[in-house]
């Protein structure tokens, strides 16, 4: 490890637990309950308020302490119009490709959807998370990146209230200090919180409204109470069995064995970040003059962003696709930060951290039912507003109170023959779309 590199107090836990550390709530588990929710995550959470809002209590099934997941440990970037977006150097997604405009521009709307759910709540529930609707700016790897961006703009805007617009390589500065990128695009309808305050201010709403959290519990298995299953569920944890007439299963990223059927449908992934010492507000802020979230258009992309109170910088990206020791993905953000930002030469690295994430074989996010359990997961890189949404639309169809059905509810799920869940072939993935960014980037010089 790189002593210089760090500063003395440096962490391997996220930045954001220094004003929102996960918390052990130990309610005791019920005998029985009618939901029962694994994972105390966004998804969670948002699926037990909903129901609890509409006079459903239920019991919350937590593995670790809740905030163990990615919700306490993600950029906090919010955004809906990444959907579909696979790892796609430029506009174009694969998802796109696959099922046509029409089809993309309804899913496209499903996550303006997502992004207006998640403002909704923060302002309903007066969830205190530093949430300010600043902007994202996407920077264009190549050239070639930023003529796909005009497409990419276009259907963002002709899909929902997204404010996309293309910015050329002459006036980036003043969205990012930097000539790094060919241009980029910028897009108005998106956000950013403090991710760890979002999901410790809806756990809170959750225990004012009287829902059951069981902290160190974990699900080990699902079963049908009775034939047919016609008397719900038995879920066994590592507590005692609980029965409950609706299981919601929101283990996205952490999903093991015991939901082996939709362990097989996601790729589980790291996803690493390193937040830097504090510097003087006018130099840090001077980085990002409107305060944007920030992104690029690579197919392992890099998203960064200021922290609340504009201070020190978070950066992060895919260093490496596994989850592993943080200290060893930490100088590869460090120097790709610096690729961005030279001036920032010598800055030092206080916190380096890691959590899991879930890709889908589309690209897509998605809820539905297997064997009468419910399940919402796939958040592909970016689910503050996306697993938020898909909570909330699960307990509205438990509570048969949906409009319409929601776009992600029980499209086509696929997995792949002889995949059981585990993602050997990553590294060699993740190390070909790095080749082939370079490769991009070098045609580009
Ligand atoms: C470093 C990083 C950066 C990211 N940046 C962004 C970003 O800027 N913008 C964005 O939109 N998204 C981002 N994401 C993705 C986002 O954080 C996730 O999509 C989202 O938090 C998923 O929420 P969730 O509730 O579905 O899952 P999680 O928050 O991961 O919660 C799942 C929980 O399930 C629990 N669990 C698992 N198995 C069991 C079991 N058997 N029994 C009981 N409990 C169980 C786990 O302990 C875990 O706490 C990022 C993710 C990471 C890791």
């Amino acid at each position: 490890m790189n002593a210089e590199l760090f500063t003395e107090e440096f962490k391997i836990t996220p930045y954001w637990w220094e004003a929102a550390a996960p918390r052990k709530i130990n309610d005791p588990l019920p005998e029985a309950a009618d939901v029962v929710i694994v994972g105390g995550g966004y998804a969670g959470l948002s699926t037990a308020l909903e129901l609890a809002r509409n006079g459903t209590k239920a019991v919350v099934l937590e593995a670790e302490e809740f905030g163990h997941g990615a919700s306490s440990r993600n950029g906090g970037g919010v955004s809906g119009s990444n959907v579909g977006k696979g790892p796609t150097a430029g506009a174009i997604s694969p998802v796109e490709r696959a099922l046509g405009k029409e089809r993309m521009h309804e899913l496209l709307m499903g996550g303006a959807e997502a992004m207006a759910n998640l403002e909704a709540m923060i302002e309903r529930e007066k969830l205190e998370c530093h949430y300010v609707r600043c902007g994202r700016f996407v920077g264009a790897y190549t050239p070639a990146h930023y003529e796909s961006m005009a497409i990419k703009v276009a259907h963002l805007n002709s899909s929902g209230d997204f404010g996309a617009a293309l910015l050329p390589r002459g006036e980036q500065r003043r969205e990012i200090a930097t000539d790094f990128y060919f241009g980029g695009m910028t897009v108005e309808g998106s956000g950013s919180v403090h991710p760890a305050m979002l999901q410790m201010a809806l756990l809170d709403r959750c225990i004012e409204q009287g829902v059951i959290l069981c902290a160190n519990t974990t699900m080990q298995a699902i079963s049908p109470d009775g034939a047919g299953g016609e008397g719900g569920h038995l879920v066994a944890t590592s507590a005692g069995i609980i029965k409950a007439r609706e299981v919601v299963v929101g283990t996205n990223g952490y999903t093991g064995k015991a939901t082996g059927w939709l362990r097989r449908r996601l790729i589980p992934a790291a996803s690493y970040m390193i937040a830097t010492e504090e510097r003087d507000a006018d130099e840090i802020q001077a980085l990002v003059p409107n305060n944007r979230t920030l992104a690029d258009s690579k197919r392992v992309l890099n998203y960064y962003r200021l922290a609340p109170g504009g201070r020190r910088v978070l950066f992060g990206g895919r260093a490496r696709l596994a989850l592993g020791d943080p200290r060893e993905c930490a100088p590869i953000l460090h120097r790709q930060m610096l690729d961005v930002w030279p001036q920032l030469e010598g800055i030092k690295i206080s916190h380096c951290w890691t959590g899991g994430i879930a890709f889908t074989f589309d690209f897509l996010p998605h809820m539905g039912q297997h064997k009468g359990v419910h399940y919402m997961a796939g958040c592909n890189g970016a689910g503050v507003a996306m697993m938020t949404y898909l909570g909330t639309q699960t307990a509205l169809k438990i509570l048969d109170k949906a409009n319409r059905p929601c776009a992600f509810d029980e499209l086509p799920f696929n997995s792949r023959p002889g995949y059981t869940g585990h993602a050997w072939f990553l590294p060699i993935v993740s190390g070909y779309y790095a080749l082939r960014d370079r490769m991009d980037r070098a045609r580009a010089a």
